[in-house]
């Protein structure tokens, strides 16, 4: 049996016999994205809901970061190193982007060793690479604090907006008007943390949970075994479904990387507020490459927050075209949220894909 095959006689069995509705959360922007991109919405039977989760580490950035960076891009001896996703979100007065079309020397990045690269070209000027992600970007970004303190680099700083996915998958769990059958997790930060970061939900909660790839192959079967524990075929709870790259611990070297740079502190995540112990900051040890410990930011603007119902989106209580500015006031042209910004963004996904 081909790939294909496998596929379809998998899509059969779980849209077999589904008496009552099934929904399934998958966590991250990425897997969004391949379930809009693979027409896997369309493969299943309308019983089974799927609706995304928070895991979309520029949706979740706050408008007071933003502002920050905001800030920081307006003075002249600073460049900004940022990645791409983050130029067109919005915080309380600009953006990045706005910034740039006025002259404010930013510089698109696409990996955090650039950084350095670019301290290194421009020893006179302070560059400040903006450090967001979630468990799987951090430990490169870690490795590359650590690299610039070893090598004595005093000319570039870290503003981050790291964050940990469980803190957060606690809090919707908490949430028990949120009726969720199963949750796909994602397989790049079970990669890091190991797929027995993810067994609480199982463990606590009585939730179905696979950890996934990103191929059509690897989510349509993390969506097998979920409606088939629900249905009563299959009576493990929780399964790592991508063992080519996930152990159940993780992986040792990138953790104690995240150990040696990062102590956890209260993060606040866009739209949803503070959720206790789910921001990774950089300690003390690495505190003069800290931007938000090397810098002031006496003049911010006050925040104001945005208007439209991101938050549900975000804890998958809602879905984009509920929304009302969908398509029309917001577009990935003019977005006015942050999950219209980002590729891993639900909304932008849904106004690519799904626009009904
Ligand atoms: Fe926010 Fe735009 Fe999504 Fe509405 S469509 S929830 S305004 S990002």
């Amino acid at each position: 049996m081909n790939e294909k095959q496998l596929i379809a006689r998998m899509v059969q069995e779980i849209n077999e016999g589904v008496g009552s509705d099934i929904v399934i959360m998958e966590i991250c922007g990425t897997h969004t994205g391949s379930i809009a991109k693979y027409g896997i919405w369309d493969m299943l039977s309308p019983r089974i809901k799927l609706v995304s989760g928070p895991g979309c580490p520029v949706c979740v950035t706050d408008k007071r970061y933003i502002d920050m960076a905001v800030s920081l891009s307006q003075r002249e001896d600073i460049i900004i190193a940022t990645f791409g996703d983050l130029m067109k979100v919005t915080g309380t007065e600009s953006c990045l982007s706005e910034e740039k079309s006025k002259g404010k020397d930013i510089r698109i990045v696409y990996s955090p060793i650039q950084s350095i690269e670019l301290a290194k070209e421009y020893p006179s000027k302070k560059v400040v690479f903006l450090a967001v992600g979630f468990e799987t970007t951090a430990p490169l970004i870690g490795k590359i604090v650590m690299k610039a303190k070893e090598e004595n680099i005093n000319n570039l700083f870290f503003l981050t907006s790291l964050k940990l996915m469980k803190p957060i998958l606690k809090e919707i769990l908490k949430d028990k008007t949120h009726c969720i059958d199963g949750i796909i997790c994602p397989g790049h930060v079970a990669v890091i943390k190991g797929a027995d970061y993810f067994s609480f939900i199982s463990n606590d909660n009585n939730i179905k949970t696979v950890v996934s790839g990103f191929e059509p192959l690897d989510i349509i079967s993390g969506i097998y075994f979920i409606v088939q524990q629900c249905k009563g075929k299959i009576h493990n709870h929780d399964k790592n479904l991508y063992k080519r790259c996930v152990k159940e611990k993780g992986n040792e070297t990138a953790c104690k990387i995240l150990e040696e740079v990062f102590v956890h502190e209260d993060g606040n995540w866009r739209g949803i507020g503070i959720i206790p112990d789910s921001a990774m900051v950089i300690n003390k040890k690495y505190e003069t490459l800290d931007a938000k410990k090397v810098f002031s930011f006496d003049n911010l603007p006050k925040v104001i927050e945005d208007n439209c119902i991101c938050k549900d989106i975000l804890l998958g209580k809602e879905i984009p075209t509920s929304c009302r500015f969908f398509g029309n006031k917001c577009t990935p042209q003019h977005p006015v949220g942050p999950c219209m910004v980002s590729s891993e963004g639900t909304c932008g996904i849904y106004y690519r894909y799904r626009k009904e």
